[in-house]
């Protein structure tokens, strides 16, 4: 049985597959610290757990509409309204079954065969994967050294075959979080070449110090209609296991998706569902206290890789941090120092090129403090080896 050429040409992803390693060294006995992990280390609220309960136990967990429950769409788009200043009716608004599988859709509903897709580097790995996935040319545009866009880097690598851009603020991997006038920017050029934005927007609740979520889609009509927000439970409410996310854009865009989604998987989960929209009716207080805590390790880790001398911007959203280890690397680059890592510190980073680009490592801090301090132990200890090797060979 052949596979066909794009089924075939479909790589897994490097994170999961790295967090899979570190659980089979767990496993076998090895006292592993990983911070490959992309989901938060805390529980849903004991409100969304209830109400996943409550749904099982009514009797009434079956199909729903293929687009989501009226009432979950509805609270959504008013969530957007409110929270996001982006004006959604609950038309505007798919329930999908997870962020990932909004991203596919709104990926498999906008690009044509040959079309050219912008990912703005350091990128999430799975935008190459499913913009080539749904037909499309991957163009990488590089960053400026604070992981901010580069502009001059965006136009020159515009074509005529270029429809699309993907945004992905609050950054993973870079925890970069975009201001508004950077997003004017965009949308200006938006505009200019008559592109459309998917604006990854899991990480929306999750930033820091003085930075502010903007959605590309709350600045003007203009942007409105170009952009599909691509969102979901798993950062926000720490639901990752409940699968269950949305996009929200233009009417006939939405449409398309909800009519894709009834031919593909159906409905999504009836009880994720439910537990999403307890959730969203009554933003728990574990929430805050959650952002809070990534606060406190997001400082914590960022003082701790500058005291070991390492080049980073503060990441000021999500919960990664992205480093400059690249003087520490030999021929075999980062994968080779995450392997390192892996087999003689038994920690777990995710390399860079995940991201499309060499010379940096992930390190996510979804874990508790003492956890990231161990880490830093080892790493520092790692580091440090690298540079008494190099010393003894120079
Ligand atoms: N987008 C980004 C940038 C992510 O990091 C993730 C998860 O790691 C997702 C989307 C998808 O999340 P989920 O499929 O759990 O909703």
């Amino acid at each position: 049985m052949r596979l066909s050429s794009r089924a075939a040409g479909l790589a897994g992803s490097a994170t999961l597959a790295l967090a899979a390693r570190a659980r089979a060294l767990a496993a076998a006995g090895r006292d592993v610290v990983s911070m490959a992990v992309g989901e938060p280390d805390f529980d849903a609220p004991p409100l969304v757990r209830a109400a996943a309960h409550l749904a099982i136990e009514s009797g009434e967990v079956r199909y729903t509409p293929a687009a989501g429950l009226p009432v979950l769409r509805a609270a959504l788009a008013q969530m957007l309204t409110m929270q996001r200043g982006v004006p959604t009716t609950p038309a505007g608004v798919v329930v999908t079954h997870s962020g990932k599988h909004a991203l596919s859709h709104a990926l498999l509903a906008l690009v044509e065969p040959g079309d050219e897709v912008l990912l703005l580097l350091p990128a999430w790995s799975s935008y190459d994967e499913l913009v080539r996935f749904a037909g499309g040319v991957v163009r990488h545009v590089a960053p400026r050294h604070d992981a901010g866009p580069d502009f001059a880097a965006l136009a020159a690598a515009l074509t005529p075959r270029t429809r699309g851009i993907v945004l992905n603020t609050p950054s993973n991997p870079s925890g970069y979080v975009w201001n508004e006038v950077e997003l004017r920017q965009l949308m200006q050029l938006a505009r200019e070449r008559d592109l459309w934005v998917v604006s990854d927007e899991i990480y929306a609740r999750l930033v820091y110090g003085s930075a502010r979520h903007v959605s590309p889609a709350a600045l003007d009509d203009d942007a409105r209609s170009r952009v599909v927000i691509v969102d979901g439970a798993s950062k926000a409410f720490a639901m990752t296991g409940y699968r269950i996310g949305f996009l929200a854009g233009p009417a006939h865009v939405t449409k398309s998706v909800a009519e894709m989604q009834s031919q593909i998987s159906g409905c999504p989960n009836y009880v994720s569902q439910q537990a999403y929209l307890a959730g969203l009716a009554h933003d728990p207080p574990e929430m805050e206290s959650m952002r809070l805590a990534f606060d406190a390790r997001r400082r914590h880790l960022h003082a701790g890789l500058e005291a070991l001398g390492l080049d980073i911007i503060e990441p000021l959203g999500a919960f990664y941090a992205f480093p400059d280890v690249a003087r520490y690397t030999d021929e075999r680059g980062v994968v080779g120092f995450c392997e390192d890592m892996l087999e003689t510190e038994a920690l777990a980073l995710v390399p860079g090129t995940a991201f499309g680009m060499e010379g940096h490592v992930r390190l996510s801090y979804a874990l508790s403090m003492a956890k990231i301090d161990e880490a830093l132990r080892r790493f520092g200890r790692a580091l440090a080896a690298r540079r008494g090797l190099r010393a003894t060979a120079s």
